[in-house]
């Protein structure tokens, strides 16, 4: 198999590629994340909606929530396969059967480093374990997918052997463990070529991140021919991480035009929420999910992309539900901030323009994020606009304590009109957003696509600062906000990025 641009690909896929999605164990294995059973909940239909295929729930033996978790997810009547991890003990086994998942993933090791070191047994003992182990699973009706721990540092031969017995047991899938990472494309690719060749039953692949390879190895084991990738959404795991889902589904999708199960424009709304709900951002520069993945600022960059967005996408942002953002700064260049301004409908002169330009340039230079906010700020300013903003925030008032919900209302001039709102939230600065949300909502689509935050000095009355990004329609524009009370500075950036989304001049002649 060739690219369109005459690469050789490696070929020997399987012709239905599975997924099993492991967020709910390895990646809630990730140092300080642990999910409460609702929440597992929450990312298990979502994972079922995106089109997985067995979702790993949890660890039925390791305590009471997990057990519910995992017997929560398992009696829902999802479309994939729930599956619950286990290691090679009766007790461990008895837990998944009573938690009701259909599948097992039996975790014995494999290498002797694991055997020796850690178990204290040999590896005849374990050939032994791993025959007993499957056959009691089976015979209680479940489906067992043997997970080889450190089978890549295992000897191959002994590994295979595993395999075999597992198999003589009427085991339902194999999978050898990356478990540290060692692997390599290439490597991954040699292996379960091997394997496959060999192995009756489907084959997994299961990758680490320790050298940052995992997705390449995943693709790479599956282009060997493995049958099932496991993965986690947003590469959550102990370490470094497992190979992040979404990477893998877009690269089989978009480089190999593989056609998959999963509907890849649920894959950023996935992200996100397996993002709020474990408290672990994505990096801005991810694949895919993260932040930057379809900014674009520097000036030769941004007018390729306006001219024809492939020049610098590698797809459209759409394919995994997302939208192109072009931000400014010292980088942009005039086609970029002229569309900017073309959006809220101002038409400055040449003259004018080479001013706001070179404005945004010297903010940038002063090491500043430059926002939306700032450009229609200094455009308002240079052109001497009337910047009259549709929104403005009057007064607020919360109630709340420390067991009851917080409440937020708020009193808005919008174009002139006042206006009442009020909504409650996790805290005050989601009550407060929620109260202009409402207030908004008759005459915006407005969404809120991203909410940051951080402390600029020490103490309890430290200067935030607060960084929003908000969506009308495919346009998403950010704001700032700084204040020493968290919720005036959340207030400030959310009614800045509002005011930004519904600033039109074109009814109005800029040309002046
Ligand atoms: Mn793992």
């Amino acid at each position: 198999m060739t690219s369109k641009w005459g690469i050789t690909l490696f070929n020997n896929f399987p012709n239905c590629i599975k997924f099993l999605d492991t967020t709910l164990r390895d990646g809630e294995q990730t140092p300080g994340v642990a999910l409460v059973p609702e929440n597992k909940l929450r990312i298990a239909q979502c994972l079922d909606e995106l089109g997985i295929d067995v979702i790993e729930a949890g660890f039925a033996a390791v305590s009471k929530g997990e057990f519910e978790a995992v017997k929560l997810i398992a009696t829902q009547g999802l479309k994939a396969e729930v599956a619950s991890a286990g290691r090679g003990t009766k007790n461990d086994i008895d837990a998944v059967i009573d938690s009701a998942a259909q599948v097992m993933s039996l975790i014995i090791p494999t290498s002797d480093l694991h055997i020796e070191q850690k178990l204290h047994k040999t590896r005849e003992q374990i050939l032994k374990l791993t025959a007993e182990c499957v056959t009691y699973a089976k015979s209680h009706g479940l489906k067992v997918d043997l997970l080889a721990e450190d089978a890549t540092r295992s000897d191959f031969d002994y590994l295979l052997k595993v395999f075999q017995i597992a198999e003589a047991c009427g085991v339902d899938r194999v999978t050898p463990c990356d478990t540290v990472g060692i692997l390599s494309p290439d490597s991954s690719y040699d292996f379960f070529t091997k394997l496959v060749k060999i192995v009756k039953v489907p084959v997994g692949v299961h990758c680490h991140n320790d050298f940052g390879m995992a997705v390449a190895n995943t693709v790479a084991g599956l282009s060997a021919g493995a049958q099932v990738a496991h993965g986690t959404i947003n590469g959550l795991g102990e370490r470094a991480g497992n190979a992040a889902i979404e990477e893998v589904a877009v690269a089989l999708h978009t480089l190999y035009k593989k056609q998959l199960r999963i509907r890849t424009e649920l894959l950023y709304s996935t992200s996100q929420l397996v993002s709020r709900l474990t408290g672990v951002n994505t990096q801005p520069n991810k694949a895919v999910v993260g932040e930057n993945a379809f900014k674009h600022e520097s000036g030769i960059h941004t007018q390729g992309m306006l001219a024809n967005s492939s020049t610098y996408e590698p797809f459209p942002p759409s394919l995994v539900g997302r939208t192109r953002h072009i931000a400014q700064g010292k980088h942009s260049g005039s086609h970029a901030i002229k569309a900017d301004l073309a959006s809220m409908g101002i038409k400055p002169t040449e003259e004018q323009f080479q001013e706001i330009f070179q404005q945004i340039k010297e903010l940038g230079d002063k090491g500043k994020n430059v926002m939306n906010a700032d450009v229609l700020g200094i455009a308002e300013n240079v052109m001497g606009l009337s910047g009259v903003k549709s929104i403005e925030l009057q007064e607020m008032t919360f109630s709340g304590g420390a067991k009851t919900a917080a409440q937020a209302s708020v009193c808005l001039c919008v174009n002139g009109k006042t206006v009442f709102g009020t909504a409650n939230g996790v805290g005050p600065v989601d009550a407060a957003i929620n109260a202009i949300k409402d207030v908004i909502k008759e005459t915006e689509a407005i969404e809120l696509e991203q909410y940051n935050v951080k402390a600029i000095t020490g103490g309890t009355d430290a200067v935030v600062e607060v960084v929003v990004n908000m969506r009308k329609g495919h346009r998403i524009v950010t704001a700032l906000g700084i204040h020493e009370d968290i919720v005036k500075a959340s207030m400030d950036a959310v009614i800045s990025c509002i005011n930004v989304l519904t600033t039109d001049y074109s009814n109005t002649n800029t040309e002046t």
